[in-house]
Order: structure tokens, then sequence, then C-alpha cells
């Protein structure tokens, strides 16, 4: 017997359920391959993350043993970041590429460091990134270690970005578990983008120093903060 199914008023036959289930599939297929590309142009971001390597230049940042300076470690660890967020089809930006300072010559050590950052901010604000991370390593304190993002005071989105950064940072092995807290920072108090600042760990503590040294403990942070840049843009916690 041919079953018979009634729609808007008229008889139709059992093809028609099938039909109906087709368009359906059709309509769920498409909504499902709009939230795939959602996601991934979340992910991905429409506009770069930028990487700001502290210091430079005329300014070494800290120093707490003969040639070690933290300019370098920083630089260094930037560039691995910008590597491996590309590997994700991340667009990173690096404030800067080489040794070189923004302070333009002349002026009190005070003046050029503001010179320097304010120029740093400008850049920043004219890439229009979806975040800004700025990379330092910490020293003093006696022999404190670990690493430790900053945000600023009052910026929930700065918060959850640090928070994200920090879950990773805490992932590798051997980590002094910090946690993500809230200061007051030049570069993030001035300027609307989102932005952390990242203490990746205590030059004056001469374990950690010579850690900070070693390409595969630089690869291990820079693999943290990637999975937690990525976790921050996908909407994570
Ligand atoms: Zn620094």
């Amino acid at each position: 017997m041919r079953r018979v199914v009634w729609f808007a008023g008229k008889k139709y036959y059992r093809i028609v359920p099938f039909i109906v289930i087709g368009y359906m599939l059709i309509i769920f297929a498409a909504a499902l391959a709009g939230m795939t590309e959602a996601v991934s142009l979340s992910v991905a971001g429409k506009n770069p993350v930028v990487i700001d390597p502290g210091h430079g230049g005329y300014d070494p940042g800290a120093i707490t043993s003969k040639g070690v300076y933290e300019k370098d470690i920083n630089l260094a660890i930037s560039k691995k970041v910008k590597t491996k967020l590309a590997e994700s089809g991340i667009k990173a930006i690096l404030t800067r590429e080489d040794d070189r300072d923004y302070a333009n010559g002349a002026g009190s050590k005070k003046t050029k460091k503001q010179t320097d950052l304010d120029y740093r901010i400008g850049l920043v604000e004219g890439l229009n990134p979806e975040i800004l991370i700025s990379i330092h390593v910490n020293s003093g304190g006696g022999n404190n270690s670990g690493a430790e993002a900053f945000y600023q005071e009052g910026s929930e989105e700065g918060k959850a970005l640090a928070e994200c950064v920090q879950a990773e940072l805490r992932k590798i092995p051997g980590m002094t578990k910090r946690v993500a807290k809230s200061g007051e920072f030049y570069l993030t108090r001035n300027t609307k983008i989102t932005a952390i600042i990242l203490e990746l760990g205590y030059l004056s503590n001469p374990v950690e120093r010579k850690k900070l040294l070693q390409n595969f403990y630089q690869d291990q942070l820079a693999d943290a903060i990637t999975a937690g840049i990525k976790n921050y843009l996908a909407g994570g916690k």
C-alpha cells in the first residue's frame, strides 16, 4: 500500500518526507559550515596579533650576569611565538625584529624610555591588532622563579587573556605555579588594545637563567604562549 501524507492541504506520496529531510540536511550542513568558518575566523583573527619584544637597542632590560641581556631573550622567544602562531594560521607582527630601540637618540633615561614606549604604542595601534603581548624576563626578589602574566587593572579582556596564557605557562614541567595578576604598566595603561605583559622568568635566579637561555626551554615558553593566545582568540578561558 502506498502511504499518503498530507502537506499544505494537498496529498503527497511518501517521497515527500525524504525531500523535506533532504532540505533539512542541506540547511543543517550549511549552518555547520557557517559555524566552522566563524570559529576558524575567530581563531585566525581578521587582525594580527602583535608581539612586543621588550627593551632593545640602548636599553638591555635586566642584566644579572655578564653578556646575558633581557632584550636578547625577549626577542628570541618573541620570534618563536611569531613562527608558532603562523603555523596555526595566525598572523603575528613584532614591534622589533632585531636589536633596536625607538628612543630616537638624546634625552634623559626616563625620556628615552617614554619616547620608546610611545613609539611602540603608536606602531601597535596603527596595526589595529586583536591583542598585544609584551614579552619580558624578570630579575630581583631573592630566589624568585616562574613565569607570570600581568594585565592592566580594570581590563576584563586583559584579565581573560592573561589567564589564558598563564594557564598554559603553568603546564610547563617544573614551572613555579604563579597566577595572572593585575598591575600598572605604561604600555598597557596607554592603549585601548587588549594588552598583557609577560615576565617569563627570573634572570636573577641562576637555575632559571640557565633555562631561559636554552633553546628547548624558550620553545616550551613559546608553545605555551601560543596555546594561550589561541585559547583566548577562540573564546576559551
Ligand atoms: Zn623588561
